[in-house]
């Protein structure tokens, strides 16, 4: 092998042996702790001239790395390069962005798969920019939260999720997407709180949703946060469960009203019986601790029945519609709703 390939591939073993030996679990007075660790490499002087420049490659890398790889080493190529440049790009016009008129929601429902009435609402945060167009909420949400850009996207949006509350049937309620920073100091929950109130909407019809990874980052604060935010009378749900940890213990120690299964688990959920064991198990779970739980990802009917003879009854996905504009939504109610009653009708 050339030189260099040599060079890449022991970086490559030596990055993997460092994560394999991260990830071994340990004990701690009396429990078992597990890490996991990513890591991002770019070698002098192909990555770069300078510390600074090097240092940030290596970040890129491992940025890839944590995005899909997470647990292995990756080393910085130009593909790596481009991803920066259009972070740095998005960044910069997040920052000059007027959010106010170009941030807008798309909203979700929430249906119960049994009587398949509507029960609540998920707004989803979209950006359309005059020079970049529309940009995916998975990629702006991801950049914002490398600054506080994302405190201000979180309000503007909070604003204009609770402004359309009142246009919905009483017993629906809104969920709405926070990230870790949101919850990252005791003011910002407060801030929260404060939107909720002012808005009119009884604060019980506002389900907040985080992720598990947001809650791994400081936990004590995180329960702090979710703690305040329920004892202002909003609900609290775990977003995207079984993608990262799903450590029980989350779920047992921190307030939450709601679990939220991975839409992930729905793919294969009709043929894999693993993943309709983890759903069954989780909808199990959910049940035995009072939780309600919400199955993301329903795509198909046939996906439909089988978690229905799971147990579930909230489901949320493509099946009963997709995300849509605000001026949709009392329409699709409507339609929801005779629906619903021509099947109570026929049972
Ligand atoms: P999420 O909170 O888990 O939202 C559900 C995502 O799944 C949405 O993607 C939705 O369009 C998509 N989805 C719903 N049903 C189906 C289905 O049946 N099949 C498939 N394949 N996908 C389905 P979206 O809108 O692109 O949002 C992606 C993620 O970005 C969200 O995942 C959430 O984590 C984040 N996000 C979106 N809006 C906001 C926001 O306002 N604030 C924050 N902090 N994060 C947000
Ligand atoms: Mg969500
Ligand atoms: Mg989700």
């Amino acid at each position: 092998l050339p030189s260099r390939s040599r060079f890449v591939l022991g970086q490559l073993e030596l990055g993997q042996r460092i994560c394999d030996a991260l990830s071994q679990p340990y004990r701690v007075a009396g429990n078992i702790a597990e890490l996991s660790g990513t890591i991002g490499w770019a070698a002098f002087p192909d990555a770069g001239n300078t510390v600074t420049q090097v240092f940030e490659r290596a970040d890129a890398a491992l940025y890839v790395g944590k995005e899909g790889r997470r647990g292995t080493a990756v080393i910085f190529s130009t593909e790596h390069e481009t991803r920066i440049r259009r972070s740095s790009l998005v960044t910069q016009e997040l920052r000059h962005a007027e959010l106010e008129s170009e941030l807008f929601l798309e909203f979700q429902p929430i249906s119960d798969v049994v009587t398949r009435r509507t029960i609540g609402l998920e707004a989803l945060g979209r950006w359309h920019n005059p020079r970049l167009g529309a940009v995916k909420p998975e990629e702006f949400i991801r950049i914002a939260e490398r600054t506080e850009i994302i405190l201000r996207i979180t309000e503007v949006l909070l604003h204009k999720a609770l402004a359309e509350v009142p246009h919905w049937p009483a017993e629906l309620y809104l969920s709405f997407n926070l990230s870790a920073i949101d919850i990252s100091t005791s003011a910002r929950a407060r801030r929260l709180i404060d939107i909720v109130s002012a808005s009119g909407v009884p604060p019980h019809r506002v389900s907040f949703e985080i992720t598990e990874t947001a809650v791994t980052r400081d936990f004590e604060q995180a329960r702090s946060a979710l703690t305040m935010i329920k004892q202002a009378g909003c609900r609290v749900s775990l977003d995207d469960f079984g993608t990262g940890y799903s450590s029980l213990s989350y779920v047992h120690r921190l307030p939450f009203d709601s679990i939220k299964i991975d839409r992930s688990f729905m793919t294969d959920v009709d043929s894999n019986s693993a993943s309709k064991k983890i759903v069954k198990s989780v909808l199990d779970l959910c049940k035995n601790l009072g939780l309600e739980c919400v199955v993301e990802g329903l795509e198909t009917s046939s996906q439909a029945e089988v978690v229905k003879a799971l147990g579930a009854r909230a489901v949320q996905g493509y099946l009963f519609s997709p995300p849509m504009r605000s001026g949709a939504v009392s329409g699709y109610l409507q339609a929801a709703l005779a629906q619903s009653q021509a099947n109570d009708a026929a049972s």
